[in-house]
């Protein structure tokens, strides 16, 4: 029913806007967020497709604006999802994000190539958000490794040769931007944070004006799901959850392969997102 992370191939997703909104629809969400690593490219063409289906006779699908911004904390990587950010306000600040991300892709091609793994990168056009899996993807592609897996675990992953870490975007000034913005912001699954315990971080991301927590994760178990919505309860935080959804094709961690409307969440959990949306700027 309600979908509220998901990536196309603005990101690091497999379906294009049109494609993911069709995929939606026939999984049965009714509201559907766009979070797309640093880009918020994906939102028109998702809008339009969702209004040409319905006109077309299908069920009706709302768009909700989202990204996932990618930060550190410490010195670890960290999600923070936003929703319905000012697109204005924020662009300028993805725009630095984005030839961040495209420098990034550039140096692990630079690696691979001394290395002995020349690849060619994908077509890095505007509002793109090229990231570790097209590198991956360009490794399959030229034969060096079987998977995207393995790719990753030889070469991507932190420690690896052609490792490149974020140019740091440290998380609490991500969650001030997105309330400037007038967004929601949401910590990613939490779990996969690597750099401290959930209980001992949230502190600092609840001062910098943290809004939410992403409790239903694919990646989450079942008690960490309970500790999470137990954490949202004590802070008065948001509780949102998603797929995570990055197409059909499996997961390239291999451990969850994530369906669309994977929790059937209740569409009740949005009206909440979009009354704090209107609390949340300073703008
Ligand atoms: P990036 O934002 O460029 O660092 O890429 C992050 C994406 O890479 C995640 O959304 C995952 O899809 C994928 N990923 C991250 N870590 C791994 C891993 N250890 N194995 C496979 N895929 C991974
Ligand atoms: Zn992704
Ligand atoms: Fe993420
Ligand atoms: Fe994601």
């Amino acid at each position: 029913m309600l979908e509220l992370h998901c990536h196309t191939t603005c990101s690091d997703g497999t379906l294009t806007p049109r494609q993911l909104v069709e995929t939606a629809i026939a999984a049965g969400v009714k509201a559907l967020a766009i979070t797309d690593h640093d880009t918020l490219s994906g939102w028109d063409e998702a809008v339009q497709a969702a209004m040409a289906l319905k006109t077309r006779g299908c069920d009706g699908l709302e768009i909700v604006p989202g990204v996932e911004l990618s930060t550190v904390h410490g010195d670890r990587s960290m999600h923070i999802l936003g929703y319905y950010p000012n697109r204005d306000q924020l662009l300028p600040i993805l725009h630095e994000r984005l030839a961040s991300r495209k420098r990034r892709a550039i140096a692990m091609q630079e690696k691979l190539a001394a290395l002995g793994y020349p690849i060619e990168l994908p077509q890095m056009g505007h509002g793109m958000a090229p990231g570790r899996p097209h590198v991956a993807a360009a490794m399959v592609q030229a034969g060096y490794v079987k998977s995207s897996q393995e790719a990753f675990d030889r070469f991507l992953v932190s420690g690896k040769p052609a490792y490149v870490s974020y140019e740091p975007f440290a998380a609490v000034e991500g969650i001030r931007v997105l309330r400037d913005c007038g967004a929601v912001p949401v910590w990613a699954h939490p779990y996969l944070f690597r750099g401290g315990e959930v209980t001992q971080v949230l502190p600092d991301l609840l001062a910098a004006g943290l809004m939410g927590i992403e409790v239903y994760h694919p990646s989450h178990t079942p008690n960490q799901i309970e500790t999470l919505r137990w954490l949202c309860q004590k802070h008065n935080l948001l509780i949102t959850g998603g797929s995570d959804y990055h197409g059909p094709t499996p997961d390239p961690k291999g451990k969850h392969a994530p369906l669309l409307n994977g929790f059937n969440l209740p569409l009740d959990l949005l009206v909440p997102l979009q009354r704090a949306s209107s609390q949340s700027e300073n703008c």
